[in-house]
């Protein structure tokens, strides 16, 4: 791996007896799309701040391209940051918002002049110059804010929750022009959300935050489908759990058994035979009347259609409930309450899970 551009060792903050921050270690590398993503009240603002020079840590280094920043200043860190709250300057007109950063480095006119007009049509608003903040939407502050962070060419861009006081198109349009941004421009972005969804779309990158405590760090396909404990499982989507005995290995296929029924799952993880186990199985990745892979029979318990998907709960007898989630389309068969279908899933769908 490249030297990171950013590390935080042993990141910790307490308010009282609370950890806002429980030993964090990150490291970012250059150019990448990070993106903290936790619960309300994860930390995940105490982080970036501890970043940004806001937060002071008990415990802590921080270096930007190796040089310790621990103690270093706000001014010094050079970060651009981009908030909740579009955090622009109520009597300053745009673009006197946008050159604010070069006014306080004192730049020449000219090259100011230049730079805000050149950043105001980066984000979509260069004919928005003398507007003041109130005249705008939301979505226009929050553009602006952007053109102001990005300005004077910060090494690492910081930005919290800057999408969620937006209503959902909007917030997707603009999900889109910060990703597209972050291409555009190749600066690494360190981004918070509590949003799933956003956090999956837009990263690089997804570190997964609880009580002060990074829980997993993946990209976002290998999040999705690798969660590493149930937390992660039940924070990005709707997983089925099932406590199996582990009966056998051969190489990395893992012989499981749960009541009558016994399967196979691909899984590294675990090396005891004989010992007890927590899967999480996806309930897109279960599949109805599925040929080559039928494992079970169930009884379907309730069906609820959400636009082109479905969402059907059947019945083991051995495993008991499970909720499968497919595309109406997908299934050959139409699923009603009391109809006995066969379910079945690859060798790969589950994960075992590590005790939290
Ligand atoms: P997030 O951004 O993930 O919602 P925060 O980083 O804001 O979480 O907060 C983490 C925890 O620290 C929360 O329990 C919060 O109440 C607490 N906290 C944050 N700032 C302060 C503060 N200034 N004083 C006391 N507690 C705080
Ligand atoms: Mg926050």
């Amino acid at each position: 791996m490249t030297e990171p551009i950013l590390s935080i060792r042993n990141a910790v903050k307490r308010y009282g007896s609370l950890h806002a921050l429980d030993h964090v270690d990150l490291d970012v590398s250059e150019g990448e799309f990070l993106t903290l993503l936790g619960p309300s009240g994860s930390g995940k603002t105490t982080l970036l701040s501890a970043i940004a020079g806001f937060v002071g840590l008990a415990t802590e280094q921080i270096t930007l391209r190796s040089a310790d920043i621990t103690r270093a200043p706000l001014e010094y860190r050079e970060f651009g940051m981009v908030f909740q709250g579009y955090a622009l300057f109520p009597p300053m007109t745009v673009s006197d918002n946008v050159a604010f950063p070069f006014m306080v480095r004192k730049r020449p006119a000219a090259e100011i002049a230049e730079r805000t007009q050149e950043c105001l049509e980066l984000v979509q608003m260069g004919g928005f110059t003398d507007g003041m903040p109130h005249q705008l939407s939301g979505g226009q502050q929050q553009r602006v804010a952007l053109a102001r962070a990005i300005s004077f060419k910060p090494q690492v861009l910081l930005l919290d929750e800057p999408l969620s006081a937006l209503d959902k198109k909007l917030h997707a349009d603009l999900q889109w022009e910060f990703k597209s941004l972050h291409s555009q421009l190749g600066v690494t972005f360190i981004y918070v959300t509590h949003d799933q969804d956003e956090a999956l779309s837009m990263s690089d990158r997804i570190v997964i935050l609880k009580d002060g405590c990074i829980q997993q760090q993946r990209s976002s396909g290998d999040l999705h489908n690798s969660p590493r404990n149930s937390f992660v499982a039940d924070f990005l989507g709707k997983s089925n759990y099932i406590d199996v005995d582990v009966t056998g290995r051969n190489v990395d296929i893992l012989y499981c058994a749960a009541k009558d029924a016994t399967f196979e799952v691909q899984a590294e993880n675990v090396d005891e035979i004989g010992s007890k186990a927590r899967l999480a199985l996806r309930s897109e990745r279960l599949r109805i009347d599925a040929p080559g892979v039928e494992l079970l029979s169930a009884t379907v318990k309730g069906v609820s259609y959400l636009g082109e998907r479905c969402q059907v709960i059947v019945e083991d007898d051995g495993l008991g409930d499970l909720l499968i989630s497919c595309t109406t389309l997908q299934t050959g068969i139409t699923p009603t309450p009391g109809l006995e279908i066969s379910i079945g899933w690859d060798t790969n769908a589950c994960v075992v899970l590590v005790p939290e």
